[in-house]
């Protein structure tokens, strides 16, 4: 007996997570008193080694001051398991009390960090079809058991779309957010939509939904406090982009943004072809760069779009010009430039980033490296006589893609 109760006790010192617990005390049990099948039932709710299941259990209760709050199930009930679990039942009741309170406390402090994170992607980020992606990962990973969907508002035409994820089948949603209000639960307690609200203005809706077990009221409160969260969030990027519209300056690169690039490409084009002289275009993309925003975060990601502008830009001449074209990809109008002189310009670049070592622990303190590097990709296209305004950036791309596809970290030089 006293061996079996330390062997208990050194599996409950061990178990940290509800699921090695069970599975331990499963395999314990198996061992030391023949018993075939175990499960645990707290609140009603069973929580089961699955593979060792079977119809015909006993029950032993699990206190807590006094208070029923379950039990552990056996297949068998000889009476020395019995005489055993008078001992022993207070001790893994414990344990158990234990675990599931650090695991509550553990989900409150990722919801914690899940709106600190929310909170804080606006202050670089701006563009909503680049923020609700991430709010989504973010969101879908905290509510394993929901699916969740985002919907926005379309300021427009006054009706919702959906934003997060790609796809929505399911046609009771739909309908839903066709004639969508006021905050919905129905009574099976399986969908929630709650309306995204900011500043007494609507800008979408969240819906939960869950297939399995109804959503508990806990999990309808973090809904709830999430919903005006990412409302704030999507409301601040409504109004960045508003502003930004004027704006001609990309606020995370300091490069041009896309619709000055765009105004930038018509003067050079149109100066070339006046004036007889060479132009090229670059068209750069960092390489696997969703591994690093993935690996430490985007924060991180953040930092090395930032730095590799910089290293792109002290690289250039004054009257070059660059412009973030998108996300991570960079075009660089080179005027007065043949294509030997920017192919040179090109792998200058290519060498700079990659022998950029990128300082990233003040910003991701907790990754297991403190430094990181990238590549780049490029593609080169000079400009031809009958070329269109929009054919400079059209053909590097093509090139970039080829670089791409052929390995990475190099240039390619489109041909006419
Ligand atoms: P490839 O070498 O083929 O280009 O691989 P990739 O992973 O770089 O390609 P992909 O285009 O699939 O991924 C680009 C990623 O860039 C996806 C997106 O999360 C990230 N990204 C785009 N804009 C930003 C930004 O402003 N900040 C951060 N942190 N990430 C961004
Ligand atoms: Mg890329
Ligand atoms: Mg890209």
């Amino acid at each position: 007996m006293l061996e079996k109760i330390e062997k208990l006790s050194k599996i409950l010192n061990e178990s940290y997570s509800e699921k090695s617990l069970l599975n331990a005390l499963g395999e314990y049990f198996s061992q030391n008193f023949g018993n075939k099948s175990f499960y645990i039932e707290i609140n009603g709710k069973k929580h089961e080694n699955k593979e060792n299941i079977e119809n015909d259990h006993v029950k032993y209760p699990l206190f807590k001051h006094k208070k029923s709050i379950g039990y552990l199930c056996f297949s068998n009930d000889s009476e020395e398991l019995k005489n055993f679990l008078q001992l022993a039942a207070p001790f893994i009741s414990l344990k158990l009390q234990n675990i599931l309170l650090t695991e509550k406390m553990q989900k409150n402090i990722n919801f914690h960090e899940t709106m600190k994170y929310i909170a804080k992607i606006i202050e670089t980020q701006y563009e909503l079809s680049y923020v609700i992606p991430i709010i989504g990962e973010m969101i879908d990973k905290f509510f394993e058991d929901y699916l969740l969907y985002i919907f926005l508002k379309d300021e427009v035409k006054g009706t919702n779309y959906l934003a997060w994820p790609v796809a929505c089948r399911d046609t009771n949603i739909l309908g839903i957010i066709d004639q969508f209000e006021e905050k919905i639960f129905t009574d099976d307690k399986r969908l929630l939509a709650l309306p995204l609200r900011s500043e007494g203005k609507e800008v979408g809706v969240l819906v939960a939904k869950s297939t399995e077990d109804p959503i508990t009221e806990k999990d309808e409160d973090y809904l709830t406090q999430l919903s005006a969260q990412i409302a704030t969030t999507i409301n601040r990027a409504n109004v960045y982009a508003e502003i930004l519209k004027h704006a001609t300056l990309d606020a995370l690169t300091g490069f041009y943004n896309r619709r000055q690039l765009e105004e930038r490409i018509k003067q050079e084009v149109s100066n070339a072809q006046r004036q007889g002289a060479p132009l090229c275009g670059i068209m750069t993309d960092i390489d696997l760069f969703k591994r690093v925003n993935d690996t430490y975060g985007h924060a991180v990601g953040d930092l090395v779009l930032k730095t590799i502008a910089k290293a792109i830009r002290g690289q250039l001449r004054e009257y070059d010009i660059a412009g973030r074209y998108g996300g991570e990809e960079f075009s660089i109008l080179l005027p007065f430039t043949r294509l030997d002189e920017a192919q040179m310009v090109a792998e200058r670049l290519r060498k700079t980033v990659e022998s950029k070592v990128i300082d990233i622990s003040k910003v991701n303190p907790d990754a297991d490296v403190k430094e990181i590097g990238v590549t780049i990709s490029l593609g080169i296209y000079e400009m031809q006589e009958n070329d269109s305004d929009e054919d400079l950036l059209k053909k590097a791309d093509k090139a970039l893609y080829e670089a791409k596809n052929t390995g990475r970290n190099k240039v390619v030089v489109k041909n006419v």
